[in-house]
């Protein structure tokens, strides 16, 4: 156990802060680790980071930051249709994905190429192109660190909403996810509906539908819509789609004609953020050296140099934007420490 001192966060998080952690620890499997989250010379305060995806850095990181690598993937059962794997939640996300691909294991092809770790999957319910966690989560083990203990909440008590589970309220910093149980279909369901993914397996001449096809399909549209953190710092999308109630857009598309919109319920429409925050003139702002993406406006970018503190104005300036011309409330999707 190797725990240093006042530690650059810039490697571990894919805007590229440069923030240092007060005192930092990579661990690589999880054995050891009820001992550390309960030794009291270590500091009280835990900071848990997968790969640094979800994370706008806006001061130094007080107490102890565990970087988690903890990774391992076992079947724990199966039947004629579906298969349970229990993932450690070092695991890289992609790397379960291609994985599950390997093995003819359906669920979760959508989801490719979507940075970060396994265990960081329940905590927003990540989701693409039509396809959330929540689908194949079976249930959640963690490690709550006031409680001292390891808890196994199943899909239910999760609270999977959209970008949103309890791990984003009751249980904010209170849990360190150690694994999560996927339930996976040998018999697939191809879900194309959404996007382009289906006028994209066109253009790459897909006759057979296949996991494996959808997979490609979705890695090569978001390699050509979204920045890649290697080049230019992001964390994806920064604010979630709002939902707003069908009454009041009504009385908006009065107004703005065009605007867009997707059903959630009888009584709700989601409006896309990316167009919003567009329609207010942000797409392409720069101010040194943070800006708003040129292709896509919900992407916030540090072009180097950046700091969390900036991206955190911007983002509360695009905020208000909204509201004001909107009347719509934008919501962060990442995680501000
Ligand atoms: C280019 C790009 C594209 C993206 N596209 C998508 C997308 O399509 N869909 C989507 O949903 N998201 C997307 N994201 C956001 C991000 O990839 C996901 O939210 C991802 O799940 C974050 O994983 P992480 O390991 O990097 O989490 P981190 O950034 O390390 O952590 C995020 C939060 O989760 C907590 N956390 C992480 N691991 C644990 C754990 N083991 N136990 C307890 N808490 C933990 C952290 O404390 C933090 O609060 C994108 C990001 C980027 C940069």
């Amino acid at each position: 156990m190797q725990i240093r001192q006042n530690v650059s966060l810039k490697p571990y998080n894919t805007f590229g802060i440069d923030i240092p952690a007060e005192s930092f620890i990579e661990i690589n499997d999880h054995d050891a680790l009820a001992d550390i989250l309960t030794d009291k010379s270590l500091p009280a305060k835990k900071n848990i980071l997968g790969g640094g995806s979800n994370v706008l850095l806006t001061q130094p990181v007080k107490g102890l930051t565990i970087l988690n690598k903890g990774k391992g993937i076992i079947k724990v059962n199966e039947d004629d249709e579906k298969v349970w794997i229990d993932v450690n939640s070092g695991e890289v996300w992609h790397d379960l994905v291609l994985y599950s691909i390997n093995n003819g294991w359906a669920g979760i092809e959508n989801l490719s190429l979507i940075p970060g770790t396994v265990g960081a999957s329940p905590m927003q319910n990540i989701g693409a192109y039509g396809v959330e966690a929540k689908e194949t989560i079976e249930s959640v083990t963690f490690w709550h660190l006031d409680d001292k203990a390891y808890i196994t909440l199943n899909n239910n008590d999760c609270r999977f909403g959209y970008r949103d589970s309890i791990f984003k309220h009751e249980l904010k910093n209170k849990v360190f996810i150690t694994s999560v149980r996927y339930r996976l279909n040998k018999i697939p369901t191809f879900n194309i509906s959404y996007g382009a993914i289906e006028q994209e397996l066109e253009k790459m001449n897909v006759t057979e539908l296949s996991i494996k096809a959808i997979s490609d399909a979705v890695i090569s549209i978001r390699t050509s819509k979204l920045p890649d953190p290697k080049q230019i710092g992001n964390a994806g999308s920064f604010f979630k789609n709002p939902s707003i109630a069908i009454t009041q857009y009504i009385q908006l598309k009065e107004q703005y004609p065009d605007m867009p919109s997707y059903p959630v319920n009888e009584s709700q429409v989601k409006i896309p953020a990316g167009w919003l925050i567009e329609q207010c003139g942000w797409k392409g702002f720069r101010d040194g050296n943070i800006g708003v993406h040129q292709k896509q406006a919900l992407v916030l970018v540090n072009y180097g140099g950046g700091s969390g503190s900036d991206i955190w104005a911007l983002s509360e300036k695009v905020l208000n934007s909204v509201h004001e011309k909107y009347g719509i409330d934008l919501e962060r999707e990442v995680q501000v420490w």
